[in-house]
């Protein structure tokens, strides 16, 4: 289908333009950078409580299905297809670390500064494993782990979360 034309409308570039820093092969610095827009959709309570300082987890109310809470959070069960209630854990939230990476350089779009200890928490009444990562010290397997929350400037994205040792 062709494109419409505005008579009297002159289509022109609106760009940055890009920089050659090399000949042979021909290359640029590419200027461009994207703003995504993103809903969290069904997920949101989930992040309107990192930045109240709760820690919302799902809970499938069918009888007879998973009875443990899932973190992170499902909008369905994944078992049985329910649309999943939310349930507010009491803080302090006390975790376990299950496992552990010291992340050295960790990939794009990771918004922390490392290195830095990513640990996945067992949460006790959880049904899953959750990642996180440890705001200090030095990560060990069965340490105990406290939620902390960013509240005073939330980014609303996942790091909102962290842990702290809470031994
Ligand atoms: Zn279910």
């Amino acid at each position: 289908m062709p494109v419409k034309q505005i008579p009297g409308h002159e289509i022109h570039f609106t760009g940055e333009p890009a920089e050659a820093y090399r000949e042979q092969p021909l290359a640029f610095k590419w200027p461009r950078s994207l703003m995504h827009y993103h809903t969290y959709g069904l997920l949101s309570p989930f992040f309107e409580g990192l930045k109240l300082g709760i820690l919302r987890a799902t809970k499938c109310p069918t009888k007879g299905c998973e009875t443990g809470l899932w973190l992170p959070p499902r909008a369905d069960c994944p078992d049985c297809h329910a649309r999943m209630d939310w349930v507010d854990l009491k803080n302090p939230v006390i975790g376990e670390v299950f496992t552990f990476t010291h992340v050295e350089y960790p990939g794009h779009g990771i918004e922390l500064s490392y290195p830095y200890y990513q640990i996945d928490v067992k949460i006790p009444g959880c049904c899953t494993v959750m990642k996180g990562y440890l705001v200090r010290g030095t990560a060990r397997i069965g340490m105990k782990v406290r939620a902390g929350f960013r509240t005073e400037a939330p980014t609303n994205t996942i790091f909102d979360l962290f842990w702290e040792s809470a031994e």
